[in-house]
Formats: C-alpha cells, sequence, structure tokens
C-alpha cells in the first residue's frame, strides 16, 4: 500500500474511533475499575493500547501512535510535548555517565545545546562529526560510544548524510542509532530500512502542518521500544488528547500538503538559481547541495524547506531583503501552510569540525502553499531592496 492511501486510515481502530472517522477526543487522567479483575487485567494491559493511566495516553493517543509507528516503519512511538522534548527523552533514555555520544556536526540549534549543557553536565562526552564523514565515522568511535545521532538534512546548511554506511558501522560497534527525521517527515524516507533504531519527528513541523501545535515523536525498532517507552514514561512526558487530536488531523493531509510544497519549493528554487545574487542553493534536491546524491538514492520527494547562500551582503543589505515582505514572514519554525524566511548569520559559531565562510549570508525559505508568482514577485522585489543596499 502506498503512504498516501495509508495516512488517510492509519490508526482508526474501532476500538478507538467506535466507529466514527475521526478517533475523537478522550479527556481522561483516571481510569475506574470496578473490580480487581479488571485492574489487574489493565495493569498486565498498560502497554497494549488498553487504558490504564492518564499518563500512558488514551484512545486519541493510541490511534496516532499505531498511524506514526506504522509510517515511519517501527513498532511503538512515544510522544513528546515538542519536537525537542522527543530528542532530549531519546538521548536521555540511553545515555548515562561516562557514555560517549557522536553528534552531528549540523544538528537543530537546541540539541547542540543539549549535549552542551545538560548532558555533559551528566558526565555524558560528545564528539560532532562532519555530516558528510561516512565510513571516516569509524575513527571517531571509542570504547564507550553509546549513541550515533543523525539529522539528514541537517539544520539549516542542509548536508545530506549516508545513513545506511553510517548505521552500519554504528551496529558494528553495537551503538544505537537516532534520527531527527523531521525534514523527512513519516512519508518521504524509510529511516529503519536504512538501519535506524529510532527517528524522531518535530510533529510540530509538517505533521501538525498548520503552525498550531507543538508535539514530538519517537518511533522505535522492537529492539530499543520497551526502554525508550518505560524511561519517558517515568520523566513523566505526555501530551494532551486535544494537540494530539490535531496532530491527527494535519496527518490526514499530510501527503497532499507536501506534495504542493515541494512543486512550489522546485520552482522557487529554480528561479533562486537564476539570480545573479545568489552563490548557490542548499537545497536537497539540487546539485550544489551537499550529500545531494544521497537524497537521490534515500528519500522519496522533496519539501517546501531549504537555503540559499548569497554572494555578498551584510548585516544590512539582508535586512533590507527580508524586511517588509508581503507574504514571506520571519519566524522560526516551518512545516506550516505559509511561506517564511529566516536569515541565519554566524553559522561559522555553530559548527566546530565543519567550515563555514561566515563572508556569505544564507537565508533560509520555507515555501508555503501560496501561489508561487506572488512569491517569487516577493523575494524579486527583497533583492531590489537587498541591492539598493548593499
Ligand atoms: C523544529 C525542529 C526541532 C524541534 O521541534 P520543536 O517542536 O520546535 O521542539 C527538532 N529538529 C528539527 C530538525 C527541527 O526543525
Amino acid at each position: 500500500m502506498k503512504k498516501e492511501t495509508q495516512i488517510v486510515s492509519l490508526g482508526r481502530d474501532k476500538k478507538w474511533t467506535k466507529g466514527v472517522v475521526n478517533p475523537p477526543v478522550f479527556r481522561a487522567s483516571t481510569m475506574l475499575f470496578e473490580t480487581m479483575e479488571e485492574m489487574r487485567f489493565a495493569s498486565k494491559n498498560k502497554t497494549n493500547g488498553e487504558m490504564f493511566y492518564g499518563r500512558r495516553g488514551g484512545p486519541t493517543h493510541f490511534a496516532f501512535q499505531a498511524a506514526i509507528a506504522e509510517l515511519e516503519g517501527g513498532v511503538g512511538t512515544a510522544l513528546y510535548p515538542s519536537g525537542s522534548a522527543a530528542i532530549s527523552g531519546c538521548l536521555l533514555s540511553f545515555l548515562k555517565a561516562g557514555d560517549h555520544l557522536l553528534m552531528v556536526d549540523n544538528a537543530y540549534e537546541p540539541t547542540r545545546a543539549l549535549c552542551d549543557g545538560l548532558l555533559a553536565g551528566f558526565g555524558v562526552e560528545t564528539t560532532y562529526y562532519d555530516p558528510l564523514i561516512g565510513a571516516g565515522i569509524k575513527d571517531l568511535i571509542q570504547e564507550n560510544t553509546k549513541v550515533l545521532f543523525l539529522e539528514s538534512p541537517g539544520s539549516v546548511t542542509m548536508e545530506i548524510q549516508d545513513v545506511p554506511t553510517l548505521s552500519q558501522i554504528a551496529h558494528d560497534h553495537n551503538m544505537i542509532v537516532m534520527l531527527d527525521n523531521t525534514w523527512a517527515s513519516p512519508i518521504n524516507s524509510r529511516p529503519f530500512e536504512m538501519g535506524v533504531d529510532i527517528s524522531i519527528q518535530a510533529a510540530t513541523k509538517y505533521i501538525v502542518g498548520h503552525s498550531d501545535v507543538m508535539m514530538g515523536t519517537a518511533t522505535s525498532n522492537e529492539k530499543h521500544w520497551e526502554q525508550l517507552r518505560e524511561n519517558s514514561y517515568l520523566m513523566g512526558q505526555c501530551t494532551s488528547p486535544d494537540d494530539v487530536y490535531l496532530a491527527s488531523r494535519g496527518l490526514r493531509t499530510l501527503s497532499v500538503r507536501m506534495n504542493q510544497h515541494e512543486k512550489n519549493a522546485l520552482k522557487v528554487a529554480n528561479w533562486l538559481a537564476t539570480r545573479p545574487e545568489v552563490d548557490h542553493l542548499r537545497h536537497p534536491a539540487f546539485e550544489t547541495c551537499p550529500g545531494h546524491e544521497f537524497f537521490k538514492r534515500d528519500f522519496s520527494a522533496s519539501n517546501g524547506l531549504f537555503s540559499f547562500v548569497l554572494k555578498e551582503g551584510n548585516v544590512k543589505s539582508v535586512t533590507a531583503l527580508v524586511e517588509n515582505m508581503h507574504h514571506f514572514k520571519m519566524g522560526f519554525s516551518w512545516g506550516g501552510y505559509e511561506s517564511l524566511i529566516l536569515p541565519v548569520f554566524g553559522i561559522e559559531k555553530l559548527r566546530t569540525v565543519t567550515n563555514w565562510d561566515s563572508k556569505k549570508p544564507l537565508v533560509r525559505v520555507h515555501i508555503g502553499l501560496e501561489n508561487v508568482d506572488d512569491l517569487i514577485a516577493d523575494l524579486e522585489a527583497g533583492f531590489e531592496r537587498f541591492n539598493a543596499a548593499l
């Protein structure tokens, strides 16, 4: 079955929906038991999609968790109140004092800050690695290396990793492979077929798709599911059924939205590639994006998020470009239906093992569902302001 077909009905189990189309919002903390036998049954089945206690979720959660687990290709999905909570939840569930972590150099900024702050304080040592290191990762593995963390494409600079090669080497050394798979969403790659053990989504982005809910998911294979689920439970990670309802609703239209984001973004990117101000595109579907060959091999499609690098510019000229846009609004996050623009300065300070030319400004865009001609006109006017301010 194709993923477009799957997402229409995944998780729609009568046990949870009582026969309606959308799994309803089921608000609950306390399950009431009439007999000792019922209570014993619930305790024994507390992880089998039976209501036990609110923190383990209810029918709204179970339906969504089943859908994400199946789409990602794992056996179970833990839910978190944000994508960042999913990342910290996964790392804290598997790392302890004295362990060593290999973290990709272009990781989402708060992921880096977590490693350098909280994890370092707990006695977990982090080594950053070049996203294009491939088989060279071997040389960085120590006796105490426990986790290999990937993000592909990585944040802002968009390098794509050779996930199967990296996973294979990590498994040869008994390590756990975690992937921040947010860019692919659950429909544009097959993380578990590439050897990933735990696939993380900032559901806040494309799954929710409407910029109104924070949520994270972590989907595990059989081997690590129990440890992930139980440690997340012990850390008290849970989500409201209202938020999960909105995420489930977003999921149903994920494939049509993604198709349109991709189509619009490719048109804008092709136009940007002709602009004299643009040095190169950091769009995974373009050859100028480092690791493009892995995009072609491992992803089924791109989406609305990419960056472009300018030949020259400074804070003043880039500010002139991004301010006063009609359709592109400035903001963090991405994955909603709206277009966003984000100038990123100081990338060289966020990388420790890869180089970045600080003289060339980078702008990240998220291409939304607006008419693409309007978006291009908006950028064109932006470049006029940019050139006037150079
Ligand atoms: C946004 C994002 C996150 C964090 O998700 P939040 O829900 O904002 O906490 C993690 N990874 C990537 C790649 C992201 O873009």
